[in-house]
């Protein structure tokens, strides 16, 4: 997000993420009265990565202050694909959890395939993060209960933003299965034209210049640069990049620029995929931090909700 000349609006998903885990409230409160308890989120973490340990605490907090539950099983990064799964059927077995997530990534030792592996494995009910292919198989059919989060956190903003899909022209940059692709289903089933272009598509820029609606999600640092848009669009940008290196911040943000002064005080800042001189041209923009991350959260809880109240339904 630029610091410069900043004409585009602000997509604040701070606050939309806070409205969302309003409206959840008094669905919590409800499911109490009916079912005598709270909805449970199980968790499992495995392995030593910082940022996963960093993400499951902010998801346990979001999730307590809710009044929800949380139940965490934690694996060493020694552990074998069997213990992490014999957890997940624990958790698909147990009445009492309501939504299940596996934090990624999953050690590199359970092997290539073992976060596949444990999707698949995942109770299609309790898979909060809706990356089970019975879900995704549901979301191309445009009637999945649960969706990936972080695309559905994308939707919840363009519409509580009040901005217009249908008919318009949306470009997905990146196809990856948790953002990329459920992200072009969920613009389509509102009607956009969509396209979806990746690390082989040519004349990139120029596509995405064709975009009313960009959704970048690609994981590198300020990739999206003004050739890539089209005036007044409206900008997503996903990426959540750690920038380390102070001439890299300098380099995309400007040396009198805010992100450098914070880089001197902490020796990291975050930085989108879209790059600050966007925000001169650009209709609408979300920032990073505050723009798509809280979304992710604020969907992860409303999908334990949802799991919750369909599972506990049918009984
Ligand atoms: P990913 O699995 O690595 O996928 C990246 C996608 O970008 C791939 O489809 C790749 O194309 C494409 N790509 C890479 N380099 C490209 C290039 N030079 N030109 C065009 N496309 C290119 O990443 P992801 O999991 O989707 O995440 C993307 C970003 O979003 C990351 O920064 C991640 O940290 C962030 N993220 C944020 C949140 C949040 O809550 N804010 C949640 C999830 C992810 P190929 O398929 O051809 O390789």
């Amino acid at each position: 997000m630029s610091e410069h000349d900043n004409n585009a609006r602000v997509l604040n998903g701070t606050a939309v993420a806070a409205d969302i885990r309003e409206t959840l409230r008094a669905r919590i409160e409800a499911f109490g009265v009916a079912f005598g308890r709270t909805p449970r989120l199980g968790i499992l973490l495995a392995g030593d990565d910082p940022g996963s340990a960093l993400y499951v605490r902010n998801k346990m907090r979001t999730s307590e202050e809710l009044g929800m539950t949380t139940t965490l099983e934690r694996l060493p990064e020694t552990a074998s694909l069997d213990e992490a799964m014999s957890i997940v059927w624990r958790f698909n077995g147990d009445p009492l959890v309501d939504g299940i997530l596996v934090q990624s990534p999953l050690p590199s030792g359970m092997g290539p395939d073992a976060e596949q592996k444990i999707f698949d494995a995942i109770d299609v009910q309790k898979d909060v993060d809706g990356f089970h292919p019975t879900n995704v198989g549901r979301l191309v059919q445009a009637r999945a209960p649960l969706a990936a989060c972080t695309p559905s956190g994308v939707i919840e903003l363009l519409d509580r933003s009040e901005i217009n899909l249908k008919g318009k022209q949306a470009v997905v940059i990146g196809r990856s299965d948790i953002v990329g692709k459920p992200m072009a289903l969920l613009l389509l089933h509102r009607h956009a034209t969509v396209t979806v272009c990746h690390s082989r598509t040519t004349h990139l820029a120029k596509v995405a210049a064709q975009a009313d609606v960009l959704v970048a999600a690609i994981g590198r640092p300020a990739f999206v640069t003004a050739e890539f848009i089209k005036r007044g669009a409206t900008v997503i940008d996903v990426g959540t990049n750690a920038l380390t290196e102070r001439s890299v911040v300098v380099d995309i943000f400007g040396a009198n620029s805010k992100k450098v002064a914070a880089f001197d005080k902490r020796g990291q800042v975050w930085c989108g995929d879209v790059h600050p001189e966007v925000a001169s041209l650009a209709g609408a923009l979300t920032p990073v931090p505050g723009g798509v991350g809280p979304l992710t959260i604020a969907m992860l809880m409303s999908n334990t909700v949802t799991a919750a109240e369909i599972r506990c339904a049918q009984k």
